[in-house]
């Protein structure tokens, strides 16, 4: 096939391509960039124009695009082997990855079992977490249910939207996920009425232990974001909530299933947000920047506690029935393997931590806009709530869509950032230089002002 000019490509993607959580009609008449390569931080697009990857292309990229480093892995990769099956027999580069994984995450996590998306990688945790009850030393197959934190997102898939509570993605299928049980989510940003901000955090504190008490004897896992509820528009949770919910799951027997597919690799701070309260979760699952950001892959980390569970005679069909095709592809691995080098190799840590300064200082601008009712960051993860006034908090109407038209007088700008409906995200990738996360901060701050200004 010739190479298509930018007016074929244009009419074929509206002709053709159904885009991820986009409403098509809109979409096809605004436009979006068609990304045709890439340099560094920059996107590249068929006019030639450059945009700054401001989101990490949906929260995954690591070092930039076209990372020396891991191209080359991928390209050795690919003189050896694109892909064969985990299904019954190994690979070399995944063996190396697992055993990375397991030399860097909570010291009982060590088994590590592959997939390809975060969708997948929760899947994967609740099944193993429902089946252990089953084929446990003292089996409780009574435990069908999951208890899940408000707001909480843990991926598109049936399974992963049941454990997940944003309604906006959830209330269409709501006949077809099985019922859980939720906590509310301790954050001062949705202090509920009646509560002062105190009284809130305490009374979330509290219903961990009410919820679990009341389903001890049915709750086959708890399932959390730790630290960080992303795509609920980066809200923080309070000191010691995490270690919090370990200790209760701890001391009902409940495994502590922790969705790391957007915390992990370094966004809050530290290697893994569970590192922060010093918890070790019965199951970790990994996605989004595992692989730096190039190819699909996904781990679900467990201990050897459940693993044991599925040990016995084939004949005994203990066995975890669950595998996709492309499990712990080759060419993701090698990615992933030069990815968490590189990492460590650049102390990226060290310059996340100056990048968190850096947002922080350049984003206190905002702390008096009257239309941002609030900035919320941890690590570099930022989430820019706007409303219509500061003072009340009185929301935005969703039709105006200002979050998106921020977004737009992004593009012109420069700058490729996507929201969550009116909360305005920043993801800047970890090994993003500070002057280009200077930059990001500057244009994301001019757009706002740019669209509110015209819009009040
Ligand atoms: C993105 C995300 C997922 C889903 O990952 P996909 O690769 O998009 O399936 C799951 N959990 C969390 C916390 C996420 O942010």
């Amino acid at each position: 096939m010739s190479q298509p000019t930018a007016d074929q490509l244009r009419e074929w993607d509206n002709a053709h391509v159904w885009h991820p959580f986009a409403p098509m009609s809109a979409y096809v008449e605004e436009c979006a960039p068609i990304i045709t390569s890439a340099d560094g931080f920059d996107l590249i697009d068929t006019d030639g124009r450059r945009y700054l990857d401001g989101i990490s292309s949906l929260w995954c990229n690591v070092h930039g695009h076209r990372v020396p480093d891991v191209d080359t892995a991928i390209r050795t990769q690919l003189d050896r082997v694109a892909h064969s099956t985990l299904l019954g027999l190994s690979s070399d580069v995944s063996i190396q990855l697992a055993k990375m994984l397991v030399d860097r995450t909570p010291e009982n996590l060590t088994k590590v079992f592959y997939s390809d998306s975060g969708s997948t990688a929760v899947e994967v945790a609740l099944k193993l977490a429902y089946q252990y009850h089953h084929q446990k030393k003292n089996p409780e197959p009574q435990r069908d249910t999951f208890l899940c934190v408000g707001h909480a997102y843990h991926g598109d898939t049936i399974g992963s939207v049941s454990v997940g509570s944003i309604d906006l993605f959830h209330r269409v299928y709501k006949h077809m996920l099985f019922p859980t049980v939720s906590v509310p989510s301790p954050t001062a940003t949705r202090v509920m009425d009646g509560h002062t901000k105190e009284s809130w955090l305490q009374h979330c504190f509290d219903q961990v232990e009410v919820a679990i008490k009341a389903n001890s004897d049915r709750a086959a896992g708890f399932v959390i974001e730790p630290i960080v509820q992303g795509a609920a528009g980066i809200l923080v949770h309070p000191p010691g909530y995490l270690r919090h919910v370990r200790d209760i799951c701890t001391q009902y027997n409940i495994p502590l299933i922790a969705d790391e597919v957007a915390v992990g690799f370094g966004r809050t701070g530290t290697m893994f947000a569970c590192e922060q309260e010093g918890v070790q979760p019965d199951f970790m699952c990994l996605a989004k920047g595992i692989s730096g950001g190039y190819l699909p892959l996904a781990a679900t980390m467990t201990t050897e506690e459940i693993f044991a569970a599925f040990l016995g005679a084939p004949s005994e069909s203990r066995t975890f029935f669950h595998g996709h095709t492309y499990t712990g592809n080759s060419l993701a691995c090698a990615a992933a393997i030069a990815s968490l080098e590189l990492f460590e190799a650049n102390d990226l840590l060290t310059h996340i931590a100056h990048n968190e300064a850096l947002m922080r200082e350049k984003l206190s601008t905002l702390a008096d806009h009257p239309h941002v009712g609030e900035v919320r960051q941890k690590g570099i993860m930022v989430g820019i709530e706007l409303v219509q006034d500061r003072t009340t908090m009185e929301p935005l109407s969703a039709e105006r869509r200002v979050g998106h038209q921020v977004t737009l007088a992004g593009r012109k700008r420069g700058i490729m950032i996507r929201p969550l409906g009116d909360v305005v995200i920043l993801m800047p990738a970890p090994g993003m230089p500070s002057e280009l996360v200077s930059r990001l901060c500057d244009e994301t701050i001019a757009s706002i002002n740019e669209v509110t200004s015209s819009h009040a």
